[in-house]
C-alpha cells in the first residue's frame, strides 16, 4: 500500500482543455479573444523558459499572447510606461510581469502599477487584500492550483488541519488564506517554527513551499495525509541534475494518502491556473459571468 500519486500534469491538461472550450465559446458567441501580456525584463534562463511555456500554452488555449522582452538595464520608468500602455489596451485582459526583476527595480511598485482587474498573478496589493478579507479576488496561480488538486482529492476541506510550510507572499501566505476560506484549521510554519516535525505530523493537509530539497521526511507525515509539494530544487544526480521537491518523496509515499510528485505535480497546474485567471479577467472585463 502507498499513497495515490496526484497527477498534476493530467489535471492541468484537463483545466487547459476546459479553458480552451470557454475561449472558443467566447469567440463564437461574443467575438472576444482573451489576451495575456507577459513582460520579461532581462535574460534569466529559468524565467526565459517559463515565459516561453506561458506563451505556447496561451496560444494553444486559443488566446492571444503578447510577449514583451526588455533588456536588463531598462529604466523602471520605461517598464511602468509599458504597464500603463497594457492597462489601457482593451485587447489585453491579463498582465504578468515575470519575477524576479533586476535589482534596480522596485518589484512592489511595478506590481502595484498593474490594473488589479488585469493582475492575473494576484500579487497586486488590492487582490491580496480582497483574498484576505474573503472577497472576489484574482488568486495567485500556484496556490490556486494546489487548492484545485486538494478539492478534487478531498472534496469538502472544512475542519481539516492544514499546515503550510513557507510564508512567502506568492505561495505560503495566499495558500493559507485559501485554506482558511475553505474552513480548514490553518497553521503557517516557517524558518523560526519550533519543532516543525511535530507541527507537520498534525497535518491532514501538508503543503510544503520552502525550496529546500527533501527537507520533509516521511516520518513527519501523518498517515493518510494529503501532501502537496510546491518546492522545486535542482540537485546533482551522478553527472546529471534533477528536480526534487521539499518532501522526501520515497519515504513519504508509503505513509501519505496522496502526494504530488516533483516534477509533474504543482508545476503544470500553475500555468493552467494562469490561463484560467486570464479567462476570468476577460469575462469580468466584458460583463460576462466567469466560469467556476
Ligand atoms: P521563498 O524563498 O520566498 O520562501 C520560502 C519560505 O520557506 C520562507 O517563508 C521561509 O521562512 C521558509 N523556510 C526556509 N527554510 C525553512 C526551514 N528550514 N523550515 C521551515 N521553513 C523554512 O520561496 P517561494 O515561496 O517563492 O517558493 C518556495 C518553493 O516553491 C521554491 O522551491 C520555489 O521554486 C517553488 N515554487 C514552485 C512553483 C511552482 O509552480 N511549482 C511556483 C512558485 C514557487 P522565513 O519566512 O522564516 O524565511
Amino acid at each position: 500500500m502507498g499513497a495515490d500519486i496526484i497527477d498534476g500534469k493530467g489535471f492541468a491538461a484537463r483545466v487547459r482543455a476546459e479553458v480552451a472550450g470557454h475561449v472558443a465559446r467566447l469567440k463564437s458567441d461574443h467575438d472576444i479573444t482573451p489576451g495575456l501580456a507577459v513582460v520579461l525584463v532581462g535574460a534569466d534562463p529559468a524565467s526565459e523558459v517559463y515565459v516561453r511555456n506561458k506563451g505556447i500554452q496561451t496560444r494553444e488555449a486559443g488566446m492571444n499572447s503578447h510577449e514583451h522582452r526588455l533588456p536588463s538595464d531598462t529604466p523602471e520608468a520605461d517598464l511602468l510606461a509599458l504597464i500603463a500602455q497594457l492597462n489601457a489596451d482593451p485587447g489585453v485582459h491579463g498582465i504578468l510581469v515575470q519575477l524576479p526583476l533586476p535589482a534596480h527595480m522596485d518589484a512592489e511598485a511595478v506590481i502595484n502599477a498593474i490594473d488589479p482587474a488585469k493582475d492575473v498573478d494576484g500579487f497586486h496589493i488590492l487582490n491580496v487584500g480582497l483574498l484576505g478579507t474573503g472577497q472576489k479576488a484574482m488568486v495567485p496561480c500556484t496556490p490556486l492550483g494546489c487548492l484545485m488538486m486538494l478539492r478534487d482529492r478531498l472534496g469538502d476541506l472544512s475542519g481539516l488541519n492544514a499546515v503550510v510550510v513557507g510564508r512567502s507572499n506568492i505561495v505560503g501566505k495566499p495558500m493559507a488564506q485559501l485554506l482558511l476560506r475553505e474552513s480548514c484549521t490553518v497553521t503557517v510554519a516557517h524558518s523560526r517554527t519550533r519543532d516543525l516535525a511535530a507541527v507537520c505530523r498534525g497535518a491532514d493537509i501538508l503543503v510544503a513551499a520552502v525550496g529546500r530539497p527533501r527537507m520533509i521526511p516521511g516520518d513527519w507525515v501523518k498517515p493518510g495525509a494529503t501532501v502537496i509539494d510546491v518546492g522545486i530544487s535542482r540537485i546533482a544526480d551522478g553527472d546529471r541534475t534533477r528536480l526534487v521537491g521539499d518532501v522526501d518523496f520515497d519515504s513519504a509515499l508509503p505513509v501519505a494518502g496522496a502526494i504530488t510528485p516533483v516534477p509533474g505535480g504543482v508545476g503544470p497546474m500553475t500555468i493552467a491556473c494562469l490561463l484560467a485567471n486570464t479567462l476570468t479577467a476577460c469575462c469580468r472585463a466584458n460583463g460576462l459571468e466567469a466560469p467556476e
